[in-house]
């Protein structure tokens, strides 16, 4: 296909086999092993052709060689697991959770000097990119919505070797391009915005580094964290209407983050589309859009934000994310996320119609007062 064509005409023109008698859609191959000689012999290391189209297509939209994986955390993990003993990893004061869990466990063994630092202080993660051997940044992050500088903190000097990586699952590919603004290795649970249905797990590392890919396609296979054949494929369904699905989702975040801001039963709302956000500044110099996830405060008791949570009845009452149906949860009632707010809902914005959702929480609102 030619090159520079749009996002989102890339999202349904891409990763096909455009040859006569091929089916349109690339097939579930599932298959572990395949018969010899030939380049793709067990699907652990070579992966199937239905994992090759998934990451065909993903590559290309984030603008660099993508190597799919079993979940995201599959995909964290080998790129936080190229650390060696003694090295710096350089964090986000509360990453998500798994990441956070992993950091713990290699200091607790003093394996690596772990740093951990605000992602609001754009100094402190410009000093530390000159000790760190790998910045990981997660943009914006969970659940606060905290949106680091990457300009800047990407583009800072570092030390030799060391590679910048960020978690872009909140943003997608939709929102912002880390690769362009320097960062070594794009992250992305596709078990959110990019499959989008809530029906699977799948993770993605994006490079444009031939080296590291290489890497990142040892661990992949050494840890055993290669995507399935029908995950891959419903992965590549749900892709082919990200673009619309984004757009919907991010107009009804933006205008529910305006209502929730405008509610007397509303404390605070964190959306980096909202210029009273802390962040909004540093989404501003190089967001494309706001994304669709918002957490808010509710006024009264933690009760009270619990049962907001149950009274929805078309928002989902559920943990993750990025799906075409919306879904919330109270985070401080998530295990090891205790010292989140305790009124703190997490929301993400779906694409059912403005009116309905912002009538569901309405209701659920009004029904908790006494709470
Ligand atoms: C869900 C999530 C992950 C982990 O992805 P899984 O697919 O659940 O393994 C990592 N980072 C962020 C920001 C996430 O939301």
């Amino acid at each position: 296909m030619r090159d520079g064509v749009d996002p989102a005409t890339w999202l349904i023109a891409g990763g096909r086999n455009r040859a006569p008698g091929e089916p349109l859609n690339v097939a579930p191959q599932l298959a572990s092993n395949f018969y010899l000689p030939a380049d793709r012999d067990y699907s652990r290391a070579k992966g199937t052709a239905t994992t090759e189209a998934f990451e065909t297509l993903l590559g290309g939209l984030e603008g660099g060689r993508a190597l799919a994986f079993a979940s995201g955390m599959g995909a964290a993990a080998a790129v936080l697991n190229r650390l060696a003993v003694g090295d710096t990893l350089v964090m986000p004061l509360d990453p998500y959770h798994g990441v956070k869990g992993l950091a713990e466990e290699a200091e607790a063994q003093g394996r690596w000097n772990v740093v951990r630092l605000d992602l609001a202080d754009t100094e402190a993660w410009i000093e530390a990119a000159s000790v760190a051997d790998l910045l990981w940044l997660e943009t914006p992050a969970n659940p606060l919505m905290t949106v680091a500088d990457l300009p800047a903190i990407c583009g800072a000097p570092r030390k030799d070797g060391a590679i910048v990586a960020v978690d872009s699952t909140f943003g997608t590919s939709f929102c912002q391009r880390p690769l362009d603004l320097g960062a070594d290795i794009v992250m992305h649970s596709a078990t959110k915005f990019i499959g989008g249905h809530s029906d699977l797990l799948a993770g993605l590392l994006v490079t444009t580094d031939d080296g590291l890919y290489d890497e990142l396609h040892t661990r992949r296979l050494l840890h055993g964290a290669s995507i399935g054949a029908m995950e891959a494929f419903l992965a590549i369904r749900g892709a082919r209407t990200m673009s619309l699905r984004m757009e919907r989702a991010q107009a009804n975040a933006m205008e529910l983050a305006q209502r929730l801001e405008a509610s007397d039963d509303v404390a605070t709302v964190r959306y980096p589309g909202l210029e009273t956000h802390p962040t909004h500044a540093n989404a501003a110099k190089f967001m494309t859009g706001w994304g669709a996830m918002i957490s808010f405060e509710t006024v009264g008791s933690a009760e009270r934000a619990a049962a907001i949570c149950e009274r929805i009845e078309i928002i989902n009452h559920a943990t993750s994310l990025g799906g075409i149906e919306s879904t919330m949860e109270r985070r401080a009632a998530v295990a090891g996320q205790e010292d989140i707010p305790p009124t703190l809902i997490r929301l993400s914005v779906g694409c059912e119609d403005i009116e309905d959702l912002s009538d569901d929480l309405a209701n659920a609102f009004a029904a908790t007062r006494d709470l």
